[in-house]
């Protein structure tokens, strides 16, 4: 059956942890870096400007554009996209080598990145982690309501679009509260590949 680099050893296989923007993807993973050292988080490499309080390599390694051409070039992503103007990827040599050393991994990444992975890495467990409802969703993509009607049409259609993505994935998880969300994560992790499969 060739190589399969997405499951270890020990049975272990890559999760990939994704969904719309604005669900709360990044609140979800703050919290297992801080309750569950024992998963290991990938660091992307992003183009994007570092915000306040982030720190290179912990959330993200910030890189300039060529720097990123030059990965893609080389190989070394596992996947990327580009997200509202900046380009995102996944270090493929760390993963492989989590994976290979049994050590449970877990990537935090938009839908097309997530897609990519399915179509690399058939054997990757693809979670979607979705809004309560379509209202908390809309509630959150208009954010403080500063911005001009049009902006908030694009973003709440980019919504729903993105919400119609549940169906490539493996398994839902429904973001009710961020403690849930990491524990039931958390156990579909530690399950037997045989055991945690869709249904
Ligand atoms: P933010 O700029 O808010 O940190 O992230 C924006 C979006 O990029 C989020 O949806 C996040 O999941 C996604 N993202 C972060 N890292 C990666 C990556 O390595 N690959 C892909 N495809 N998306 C990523």
């Amino acid at each position: 059956e060739g190589t399969r680099v997405s499951t270890g050893p020990s049975g272990n296989r890559l999760t990939v942890l994704s969904g719309p923007s604005g669900v709360g993807k990044s609140t979800v993973v703050a919290e297992l870096r801080r309750a569950h050292p024992e998963v290991w988080l990938s660091v992307s490499v992003t183009t994007r400007k570092p915000r306040p309080g982030e720190t290179h390599g912990v959330e993200y390694f910030f890189a300039d554009g060529d720097e990123f051409d030059r990965l893609v070039a080389a190989g070394e992503l596992l996947e990327w996209a580009e997200f509202a103007g900046n380009r995102y990827g996944t270090p493929r040599t760390p993963v492989v080598e989590k994976l290979a050393a049994g050590v449970p991994t877990l990537l935090e990444i938009d839908l097309q990145g997530a897609r990519q992975v399915r179509a690399t890495m058939p054997e990757a467990l693809l979670v979607f982690l979705a809004p309560p409802s379509w209202e908390e969703l809309e509630k959150r993509l208009r954010g403080r309501g500063t911005e001009p009607e049009d902006v908030i049409a694009r973003r709440l259609a980019a919504g729903r679009v993105e919400m119609a993505a549940e169906q490539e994935f493996d398994l839902t998880l429904v973001n009710t509260s961020v403690d849930d969300v990491c524990h039931r994560l958390i156990a579909l992790m530690a399950d037997a590949p045989e055991a945690s499969g869709p249904g």
